[in-house]
């Protein structure tokens, strides 16, 4: 008998993956399905950054690179962070990770063992809890409510740190929800977390450019008093359409920056070479594509959030940021996750079930508006023909 960690068996999923496999299933028996369950802009990689990693293909960027990402990169991360949130950032700080998720893997692995308390948004991105059970710390979410706007509420945050919390993770734009916590929040949050010095932050900052109603995105990294225990957690995955070539990369504090550096070299050794080139590209070249995707998000997003209202029994809270909708559907009777297999298996219109992203979940079902306005449309006709007929199981 072979004898795995037994830590293997607290490891969670993606229930979004899932649901993509069965979606793919439904469609390669010809059923016509449409897919609103993938946290992935429906975009094209921008062709000047499709270029620039032929160009370093070509100029024979073949072999690693440093195991903390090119220079040229990380200075181009900076300059953009300084140019949009009015930060200033070392390079010396920044490390380019392959995809944002491996910064919340390093950022976990660091603080969380049996006997810590790491806690994280529910619903939030489901990694998250997986990830601190897999480290036999003791995971505590924090409620994510829709009557706070889907914001973190700083007073409930803080009322559960513990003399055992070692971590914090903040997620704002945040997925499932499209919450966006106000500045004002943030502001209290932080005073609170100066009474708790020994607290370190995760701050998931991945969809921080797609806000809309002119909300702004507030930057943890604006607060100099937790600099020296913050990790901001970034990358183009969303904003650029790169979801597949997994570029992500984080800020860390001084003290933790070479433990980061270790657990590149000890896993990935480094990102790959062409895409860190693209990412030059994409930061330093126009960022018209990006603008263009996120007024094509914010019309889809007004359809979504129009037609889920329009629903028997369902209420849409307009999302302020990423490009989801979580409509609150505890009226029409059904469990969230069974509506959302009903949905898919039904009505041919995938979606994924709150509980999927924690038990605060439940009554909500997550819709990505990464499809086209058509489809959109198409989508809540079926779900409403749907939720007009079928009797909740
Ligand atoms: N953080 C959040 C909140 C996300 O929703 C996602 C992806 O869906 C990630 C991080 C991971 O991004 P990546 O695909 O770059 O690993």
């Amino acid at each position: 008998m072979l004898h795995v960690v037994p830590a293997f068996a607290r490891i969670g999923e993606e229930n979004a993956f899932a649901v993509l496999a069965r979606a793919t299933d439904l469609q390669r028996q010809g059923r016509d399905i449409i897919n609103l369950g993938i946290g992935q802009p429906d975009f094209q990689t921008p062709g000047h950054i499709v270029e620039a990693a032929i160009k370093a293909l070509r100029d024979g960027h073949h072999g690693y690179t440093p195991a903390t990402g090119i220079l040229p990169l990380r200075e181009a991360i900076t300059a953009d962070l300084h140019r949009r949130l009015n930060v200033d950032v070392s390079p010396e700080l920044v490390m380019v990770v392959p995809g944002g998720k491996v910064t919340m893997y390093m950022a976990i692995l660091m603080f969380g063992e049996p006997g810590a308390e790491i806690m994280y948004p529910d619903p939030g991105f489901p990694i998250y809890r997986s990830m601190i059970e897999y480290t036999g710390a003791t995971p505590i979410p924090v409620p994510i409510r829709e009557e706070n706007g889907f914001a973190f509420s700083a007073e409930e945050t803080l009322s559960l740190i513990t003399p055992k919390t070692r971590l914090l993770i903040l997620n704002s734009p945040a997925n499932p929800t499209g919450g966006v916590t106000p500045k004002a929040e943030i502001d209290a949050l932080v005073k609170g977390l100066e009474k708790h010095p020994d607290v370190a932050i995760m701050s998931d900052e991945i969809y921080g450019q797609m806000t809309y109603d002119g909300e702004v995105h507030q930057t943890l990294l604006a607060y100099p008093q937790i600099r020296d225990r913050l990790i901001l957690l970034d990358g183009a995955s969303k904003t650029y359409a790169m979801t597949g070539w997994r570029l992500g990369w984080s800020v860390w504090p001084k003290a933790l920056y070479e433990n980061a550096r270790k657990l590149a070299v000890n896993s990935f050794s480094c990102t790959n070479a062409a895409t860190q080139f693209a990412g030059i590209a994409a930061l330093e070249g126009p960022q018209d594509a990006v603008h263009a995707m996120l007024k094509e998000f914010d019309a889809r997003r007004k359809i979504v959030v129009e037609g889920l209202n329009g629903l028997p029994n369902v209420s849409a809270a307009t999302p302020k940021g990423a490009f989801y909708a979580f409509p609150n559907i505890s009226k029409t009777g059904w469990k969230a996750k069974k509506l959302a297999s009903a949905l898919l298996e039904e009505a041919g219109v995938a979606t994924i079930g709150g509980p999927d992203f924690g038990v605060h979940g439940e009554g909500y079902i997550r819709l990505s508006y990464a499809n086209s306005a058509d489809n959109i449309r198409k989508a809540l006709a079926r779900m409403g023909e749907f939720l007009a007929s079928a009797k909740p199981t």
